[in-house]
């Protein structure tokens, strides 16, 4: 019996298994996907919001601030990358410096000092590439920004490290509260757990888990958004906006915390929310939006698109806390800026609780080497140790056969996987060259078939059938 069950092993599940796994309780984390990180926190603008977009008062504008400020200490904790980089809105006539008075206003009643209007000449001077009939932008230095899926990878890591338990391909399809006030928690392929309470986060199906258990108080409408990503160099330094809509913070052209840039997201109502297509519609939008930002940008390094999907709540505001069903919690509706309040809202659920902490737990969890960034000196040691560092599968990023071994030995079950904690494939050949070699380099670490193994689990092989005879040697 564990005495908490969190449903979804995105960031905001994550988040609050770091801090649960701290406790002296059993902790489960139910995850139907086969890795962390397959729902909204794999595809997003990995931005840490600085704060002035929610309205004030609302818990969206509190755990924005409140998250985005302990991103310091969780980054160096985890040892993820993050870069306070600042970001910019920019105004392109009269009304649009009208609409940056107001989010001024609105950011400095939600607690943000360092925010200001500038004009043209300190905007060229921080983003000289862009488009010169801007004639103002709103200035934030403390916005940021991280990898979300890396962020995710480590909470996990930190979370199992301190005892935390967590069940891939488990898809939650029915829950009963038994007499004895626990619940009985199923699976899709009739796996059973109970748990005394549950913690419900999960994203866009966090409206069906709260209606298996009789709440039906709030409704989730899937929101896609598109991408389109480029290969290095960035032509920008930091994330760059337009005046918001309705609709969102709208297209934006912004780095990644690994030196590409992308331009996104769209922002369309979908009807099945596992829909992650792009479309031309979508690429078409994307390309005339961020025109307005970058006048001429270089298509010719286009490496890919994506989209992700938000989990919009009909409440209009985060959903967070116990529902009207007994020991069981929400932290659902968490649209944007949900990776920037997650480590706010996982403090806050946990606050909810009364558990003493463990004797001894860890804080800390270190990443995976990263040979290319490592100095030449410390290359030649890694590769005295072992000399699989010597061996370059993905030639794009640089990345090694010992990089890939390490992210299959901390759980990497699928080619997105490695990918996901590497960075192998992600460069401008997209994986075409690797991917072969990292399918052979699994296949080996997880005694299992080449043909086996998928790019991101369920039924998305890579290999129909052994296609030569000498792919399971080595
Ligand atoms: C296009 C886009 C751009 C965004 N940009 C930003 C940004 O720049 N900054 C920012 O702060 N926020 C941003 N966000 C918001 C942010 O990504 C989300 O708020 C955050 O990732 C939500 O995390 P989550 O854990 O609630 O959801 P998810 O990451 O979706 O995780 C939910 C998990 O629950 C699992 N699950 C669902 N149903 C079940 C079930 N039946 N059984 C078991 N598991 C289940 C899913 O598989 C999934 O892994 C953006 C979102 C999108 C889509």
């Amino acid at each position: 019996m564990y005495e908490i069950a969190i449903i979804g092993a995105g960031v905001i599940g994550c988040s609050i298994a770091r801090i649960l796994a701290e406790y002296d309780i059993k902790l489960a984390v139910l995850e139907a996907n086969i890795d962390v990180a397959m729902g909204a926190t794999g595809a997003n603008s990995g931005i840490l919001h600085a704060g002035h977009d929610c309205e004030t008062g609302t818990l969206m504008a509190k755990f924005n601030y409140e998250g985005n400020i302990m991103f310091d200490q969780i980054c160096e904790e985890l040892d993820v990358p993050m870069a306070r980089c600042g970001s910019l809105v920019l105004a392109f006539n009269q009304e649009d410096v009208n609409q940056l008075e107001i989010l001024k206003i609105r950011g400095i009643n939600n607690g943000l000092k360092k925010i200001q209007i500038i004009g043209q000449q300190k905007l060229y001077e921080l983003e000289p590439s862009i488009n010169k009939d801007a004639i103002a932008a709103l200035w934030t230095p403390t916005a940021g920004i991280i990898n979300p899926y890396e962020l995710n990878v480590a909470l996990m890591e930190i979370s199992q490290l301190n005892g935390a338990k967590y069940y891939f391909e488990f898809c939650v399809s029915d829950i009963k509260k038994s007499n004895n006030d626990f619940f009985e928690i199923t699976s899709s392929s009739g796996q059973t757990i109970k748990a005394k309470k549950i913690i419900n986060c999960a994203g866009v199906f966090a409206d069906k888990i709260a209606k298996m258990v009789g709440d039906d108080s709030f409704s989730i409408t899937a929101r896609r958004g598109e991408y389109i990503i480029f290969d290095r160099p960035t032509p920008v330094n930091r994330p760059i906006f337009q005046v918001p809509t309705k609709m969102g913070k709208g297209v934006l052209v912004s780095p990644t915390i690994d030196g590409n840039f992308f331009i996104g997201p769209t922002a369309q109502n979908i009807e099945d929310k596992l829909d992650k297509s792009t479309t031309t519609e979508g690429i078409n939008v994307l390309k005339s939006s961020a025109q307005k930002i970058i006048k001429d940008l270089p298509y010719n390094r286009q490496i890919g698109s994506f989209s992700g999907i938000r989990a919009i709540p009909s409440t209009g505001d985060f959903i967070l806390g116990e529902s009207k069903i007994k020991n069981f919690y929400n932290a659902a509706g968490i649209c944007s800026p949900g990776l920037t309040s997650a480590p706010a809202i996982a403090k806050y659920i946990c606050s909810l609780f009364d558990y003493k902490k463990k004797k001894t737990y860890s804080t800390r969890r270190k990443r995976i080497i990263n040979f290319k960034s490592a100095s030449n000196q410390e290359k030649i040691e890694l590769i005295r140790k072992d000399k699989r560092y010597s061996n370059i599968v993905c030639r794009c990023e640089v990345i090694t056969e010992a990089e890939i071994i390490e992210a299959v030995r901390r759980g990497a079950r699928t080619v997105d996987g490695v990918k996901r904690r590497t960075r192998a494939t992600m460069g401008r050949c997209q994986g075409s060259f690797c991917t072969p070699k990292i399918l052979e380099i699994m296949s080996r670490e997880l005694g299992v078939k080449v043909e086996k193994i998928t790019k991101f689990g369920g039924n998305s092989y890579i290999i129909d059938s052994d296609v030569r005879g000498d792919l399971h040697e080595s």
